[in-house]
C-alpha cells in the first residue's frame, strides 16, 4: 500500500508578510487518494491491532458523509479486510460517499439516530455484534470475531498514529494548527510537540468544554495546547456564505483545496488570527491539512 509522505508547502500571503511570520501547510491531503489525511494516521495502528488480534472483520461507525468510513472502505479493499460500516440515520441517502463504500465492498447497516447514540454503550455493542452475525453470516460466525474501531478512529491507537504527524513537521516551527472534531489529532501532535511549540486546535463543533475534556482524556495536553471555539460557523457541517467564498477563493489562489467542514474553518481561523496580530513576529506556523476532499470519479483499481 502506498501512502506518500505529505509534502510541506510554503505559502506567501500578503497578510503573513505584513505580520512577519512564515506560513506552511503540511499536505496530508496528498498522501493517498482515499486513505488520506488524519484518517489514515488514525487507522494505521488500528489496522495493525486488527491484524494481531486474529479477528475476522472490522466494525466501525460514521455518518453519511464520513471521511473515516471512506478511509476504512478503501483500507478494506486494498488490504482485503472485511469491513462493516454502521451508518447514522435510517433514511437512505444516495451520495458519492455511499456509492464509494459499496464499490469498495464495505457491508453497510443503518441505525436509527436513537440507536446510533448508543454506539459506545457496551450492552448495545454486544447486541449489535449479535445482529451482525445474523446479517453477515458470510463474514463472521461469532460476535467476538469482530474488531471494533470507534467513530473517526478516535481511540488510543488513533492518537498514537497522530503522534507521528510531528515527524513531518520542522522542528523549528512555533505554532502548529489543526481542525478539531474529537480532538484526537490535536492530542497526538500535542504529545509529540516540544516545549517551544504551541499546538492550536480550531473546533469545528459548537459548544465549549466538550473538546478540552476529550483531548485531556485521550492525550493529556500540556499548557501549550489550546482550542479556539470562535470558528465553528454555526456548528458541525454548518457553513456560511463567507466561509464558502473563503474556501473557494483560497483553493483557487493557492491551489490548495479546502472544504467548509474542517479545513476551511482551520484556514479561515489562521488568516483571521494573522490579521489580529495574534502571532509574534518571526513565528513559523504550520497548518495541518487533514484531507477530506475526494475525487470519487478516480478509478478504484489501486
Ligand atoms: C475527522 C477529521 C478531522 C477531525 O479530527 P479529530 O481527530 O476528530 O479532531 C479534521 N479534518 C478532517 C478533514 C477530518 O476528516
Amino acid at each position: 500500500m502506498d501512502i506518500l509522505k505529505a509534502p510541506l508547502q510554503k505559502i506567501q500571503t500578503e497578510i503573513g508578510l505584513k505580520a512577519g511570520v512564515e506560513l506552511s501547510v503540511l499536505r496530508e491531503d496528498l498522501s493517498h487518494p482515499f486513505l488520506s489525511g488524519n484518517k489514515w494516521r488514525k487507522l494505521k495502528y488500528n489496522l495493525l491491532d486488527f491484524k494481531n488480534s486474529g479477528k475476522k472483520a472490522i466494525l466501525t461507525f460514521g455518518g453519511k458523509f464520513s471521511n473515516h468510513l471512506v478511509a476504512c472502505a478503501a483500507a478494506g479493499k486494498i488490504l482485503n479486510i472485511p469491513m462493516i460500516g454502521i451508518l447514522r440515520g435510517d433514511e437512505t441517502v444516495i451520495n458519492p460517499q455511499q456509492t464509494f463504500l459499496k464499490q469498495c465492498g464495505m457491508h453497510l447497516l443503518s441505525l436509527s439516530r436513537e440507536e446510533y447514540r448508543l454506539r459506545e454503550n457496551a450492552e448495545f455493542l454486544s447486541e449489535l455484534s449479535e445482529r451482525c452475525v445474523r446479517e453477515f453470516p458470510e463474514l463472521i460466525s461469532f460476535p467476538d470475531e469482530l474488531f471494533m474501531i470507534p467513530e473517526g478512529g478516535s481511540n488510543a491507537a488513533g492518537v498514537r498514529g497522530c503522534v507521528e504527524i510531528m515527524q513531518d513537521i520542522p522542528i523549528d516551527s512555533t505554532h502548529i494548527m489543526v481542525a478539531c472534531g474529537t480532538g484526537s489529532t490535536l492530542a497526538g501532535i500535542s504529545i509529540a510537540s516540544h516545549e517551544k511549540q504551541n499546538t492550536i486546535g480550531v473546533s469545528v463543533l459548537k459548544g465549549e468544554n466538550f473538546l478540552p475534556e476529550s483531548v485531556v482524556r485521550q492525550g493529556e495536553p500540556k499548557e501549550r495546547t489550546k482550542i479556539l471555539f470562535d470558528y465553528h460557523f454555526g456548528g458541525y457541517a454548518k457553513s456560511t456564505e463567507t466561509l464558502n467564498l473563503f474556501c473557494k477563493n483560497f483553493s483557487n489562489h493557492y491551489c490548495i483545496p479546502l472544504e467548509p467542514v474542517y479545513t476551511g474553518k482551520l484556514f479561515f481561523a489562521c488568516i483571521d488570527l494573522l490579521s489580529n496580530n495574534y502571532f509574534p513576529k518571526g513565528s513559523k506556523i504550520v497548518l495541518i491539512h487533514t484531507g477530506g476532499i475526494f475525487d470519487f470519479k478516480k478509478p478504484l483499481d489501486f
